[in-house]
């Protein structure tokens, strides 16, 4: 090297604050102690040099003989790179991103390392308060799925003795009022019954608990059961409610009560949320391999922003909470996991708000390539 640059590099390297620059002769003991090694590691040159470059390390990483490894690592390959916590003299950690590269002569003979370490431990402590943060989240989560299963295992105790006697009462008594009561009382413990249901199916999404029963399922029949089961509540808010369904049998292998609860689910909102004088289609066909069935309502459709997230859990608009509040957020997702159960996938579009809604349930035919089939 020509003897000016040996000047500018005497003249750069004290410069170089962010970095250590450490030099060990072969056997791995401290010679060399420049830049910034004094700040990053916090000891004096003439304390230092001669110490053995492990002096460095975590006692952890000393037991498991990283030292040496590093230098093998160093000499056996173009150079070692690793992030790890060293000890400063101070005895506090720095996080450093290291490189170790092995000196060697023109003849090939090893005549020491340099190592060149910069302090990242800010770096690192962002990760390490991220990583906190994400663990503080899924603990929290956790407890929240804790919760909602305890809340719906608690809040079905009680219904089944209601359930009865809303049951007994009308025999008890031929009092019309004592009737209407007890009808009212049937009415909204089938609500609750509903909301409890979903809730505890929420905490089996969560938990990946929602298994199928598969079998053989005539999906018209089933969607024909279904347009019965909610004329009545159609009928009762002034919305037309219509079947439109191919003319030939559709066969499905799936789980009919899941299938009757993702139906019941679209069905159930698309009334829910469309106003008076609108209506509400149940279609069904088939294309190739897949059967879809569609749900489409002339109602307060979905917001562009929404509709990306709506099979979300818990994803509610606060236009449809104000036009039927009540909902828990929680039916389209087990839409959803109902559909991809079966091999299928779960739709929705809207041409925006007040331009109605389609969902659209895509399943294959033979049903999912996996399950138990119930015979
Ligand atoms: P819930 O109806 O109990 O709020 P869901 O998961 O079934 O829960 O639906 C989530 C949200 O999706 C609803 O709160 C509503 O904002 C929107 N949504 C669902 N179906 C429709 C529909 N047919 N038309 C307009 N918005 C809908």
């Amino acid at each position: 090297m020509r003897p000016e640059i040996h000047d500018l590099l005497d003249l750069a390297i004290p410069s170089l604050q962010d970095y250590a620059l450490v030099l060990l002769d072969p056997q791995g003991v401290i010679v060399g102690w420049l830049a910034g090694a004094e700040t990053i590691l916090g000891y004096r040159e003439e304390e230092i040099v001669g110490c053995d470059g492990s002096v460095l390390f975590v006692p952890e990483d000393i037991k498991k003989g990283v030292p040496a490894y590093e230098l093998e690592v160093a000499r056996r390959s173009p150079y070692a790179q690793d992030d790890r916590w060293h000890v400063r003299g101070d005895a506090t950690r720095v996080w450093i991103s290291g490189t170790a590269v092995a000196i060697r002569d023109h003849a090939g003979e090893l005549r020491g390392y340099f190592k060149i370490m910069r302090d990242r431990t800010d770096l690192r402590m962002n990760v390490e308060l991220r990583a906190n943060q994400v663990q503080a989240l899924e603990d929290a989560m956790k407890r929240m799925q804790q919760f909602i299963e305890t809340v719906g295992h608690e809040l079905r105790n009680p219904l089944a003795p209601i359930k009865n006697v809303a049951a007994i009462l009308p025999r008890l008594s031929e009092d019309p009022a004592i009737h209407k009561l007890a009808t009212t009382l049937s009415h909204q413990l089938a609500t609750l019954e509903r909301m409890v249901g979903d809730l505890m199916d929420v905490s089996r999404l969560q938990n990946q608990k929602l298994d199928l029963r598969l079998r053989a399922v005539d999906i018209r029949e089933l969607l024909e059961e279904q347009l019965a089961g909610q004329a009545p509540v159609a009928e009762a808010k002034g919305v037309r409610l219509e079947g439109l369904f191919l003319d030939h049998p559709l066969p499905l292998m799936a789980d009919a009560d899941r299938l009757r609860q993702a139906i019941a689910n679209l069905l159930g909102n698309a009334i829910k949320y469309t106003p008076e004088g609108g209506t509400v289609w149940l279609k069904v066909t088939q294309e190739g391999g897949d059967i879809i069935i569609k749900v489409q309502d002339t109602g307060i459709g979905i917001a562009p922003d929404v509709l990306p997230q709506i099979f979300d859990l818990f994803t509610q608009e606060p236009r449809a909470r104000a036009l039927a509040p009540g909902g828990l957020g929680v039916g389209l997702a087990i839409v959803r996991q109902i559909a991809e159960l079966h091999g299928g996938v779960a739709q929705a579009r809207s041409g925006g708000t007040d331009k109605g809604s389609e969902f659209a349930l895509r399943l294959p035919c033979k049903g999912p390539a996996t399950g138990e089939i119930s015979s």
